[in-house]
């Protein structure tokens, strides 16, 4: 069953999830009397089901190809448009390809069908994405093919399946073509966070740790970064996910599983170091952020003290007063603050002081400096300088030389951390640190 807001009632209903529009590219409907604003739906939309006969009778009147694949990939519906590129009736379960009679790839090289994307993807029981490919008809004439099916959902959010499009390349229809590359990111940008939220769900954001050292060379803790390796996009940067969690609504759930994961894996180290925890913008500025990390050092037996939570600027000059009072009622439990990322964003130095810091980080673009601009090596110097003054301890972050390691203890830098002295990896590679 498909979602929509509005009720199947006639075909010049208008669709949408609410949430989502398709592409402005999609114009070309309107000009069939009925606006398919949005055929997908997001997971979390109400709405009552689209009845599917219904829905079927709507793309039979469209002047575009359209196909339907159920959640497994397979053609489940082709309209007419769609049968007639074909030259003939298409066989439903057999000619997953049979709207095309030649495929091509973006250079324009002949591609036998059974090597596209689309069919590999349909073997392997993937999703396309970000492809784009000419198919050509029976006639000669060719058009392109939208690879990224458009996802359908159920009211559950589950995937049910997925619709697709076939524009002509030329002829009438080519200056009210979609916008192809709008399309496909707004597809990709879907897919994207689907993926993302199945890889939370199923617990598959796994996190590396990167010491950090005292100048005499001991370990004092570990910093957790999170790592999302997904089977078609490989290792993803939390760069890139973190924003898109965020996005999506989905940091809370990563968030929380960040923190959990990452005191369980300390409060199982025989050695009582630290472990820093990265927190987005947004979860800091959630109301139940303290209460949640009250919960986890319970459930994990973590001792507060060993818990360090970074913060970069940017939440404190947002909204200073909540953001005073979620630090404080953080240091009440006794966890650690650091400011991450020191020097990157507004460095105001009055908050310093009235914010209750534990640990600067200066960020590791100065450090990259260090010994190639002056002005990096007074920097650096001035905020060791700063955060003793203030009683706040100091972590370099990104030291690659042993040049730019002389240079931060000989200024009294408090603590290093950087590819020199460990990369973040899997816990288990630094055993002989935390004592397994
Ligand atoms: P960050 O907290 O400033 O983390 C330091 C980043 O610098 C990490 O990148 C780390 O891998 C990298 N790094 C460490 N040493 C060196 C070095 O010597 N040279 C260079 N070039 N880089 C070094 P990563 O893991 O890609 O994380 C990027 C950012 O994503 C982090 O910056 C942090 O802001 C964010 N992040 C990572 N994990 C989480 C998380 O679990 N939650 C949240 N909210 N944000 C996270
Ligand atoms: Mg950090
Ligand atoms: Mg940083």
């Amino acid at each position: 069953m498909f979602q929509a807001v509005a009720g199947p009632e006639g075909a010049d209903q208008r669709f949408s999830s609410g949430a989502i529009t398709l592409a402005p590219g999609f114009a070309p409907f309107a000009e069939t009397g009925f606006e398919l604003q949005a055929l997908l739906s997001a997971p979390s939309g109400g709405g009552e089901p689209i009845d599917k006969v219904w829905l079927a009778g709507l793309f039979d009147q469209l002047p575009a190809a359209v196909y339907l694949t159920d959640a497994d990939g397979r053609i489940s519906y082709f309209n007419p448009a769609a049968a007639a590129f074909a030259g003939r009736e298409p066989r439903l379960g057999l000619d997953l390809w049979c709207v095309t009679e030649r495929l091509f790839n973006q250079a324009g090289e002949l591609m036998a069908h059974a090597d596209g994307p689309m069919a590999q993807a349909l073997r392997e029981g993937r999703a396309i994405r970000n492809v784009e490919l000419q198919a050509e008809r029976p006639d000669g004439s060719r058009i392109r093919f939208l690879q990224n099916p458009t996802p359908l959902f159920d009211r559950f959010g589950r995937l049910v399946g997925g619709f697709n499009l076939l524009f002509e390349l030329s002829g009438r229809d080519e200056a009210r073509m979609p916008d192809m590359a709008e399309h496909a990111a707004d597809c990709e940008r879907l897919a994207f966070r689907r993926n993302l939220r199945e890889a939370i769900e199923s617990g598959a954001i796994l996190l590396h740790y990167q010491p950090q050292f005292r100048p005499d060379g001991t370990v004092i803790g570990f910093e957790a970064l999170a790592r999302w390796r997904d089977p078609v996009r490989g290792v993803v940067s939390p760069a890139t996910f973190i924003p898109a969690a965020e996005e999506g609504g989905l940091i809370a759930a990563l968030g929380a599983h960040v923190l959990r994961s990452a005191c369980r894996e300390a409060a199982s180290w025989a050695k009582p170091l630290r472990i820093s925890v990265n927190l987005s913008p947004l979860e800091f500025q959630s109301d139940e952020l303290p209460a949640l990390v009250e919960t986890i050092l319970g459930e994990t037996g973590l001792e507060a003290e060993r818990l360090e939570l970074e913060i970069t600027e940017g939440v404190m000059v947002t909204d200073a007063v909540r953001a005073m009072t979620t630090l404080s009622r953080l240091r009440a439990l006794g966890v650690r603050i650091a400011l991450d990322d020191f020097g990157t964003g507004y460095s105001s130095l009055s908050y310093l002081h009235r914010f209750p810091l534990t640990t600067l980080k200066i960020d590791r673009s100065f450090v990259a400096t260090l010994g190639v601009t002056l002005e990096s090596a007074a920097i650096t110097r001035a905020v060791i300088q700063l955060g003793h003054a203030l009683g706040i301890e100091v972590v370099a972050e990104g030291v690659e030389t042993p040049e730019q390691l002389d240079f931060l203890i000989c200024e009294g830098c408090d603590l290093a951390q950087g590819y020199l002295l460990g990369r973040p990896l899997d816990a288990s590679a630094y055993a002989h640190l935390t004592g397994g």
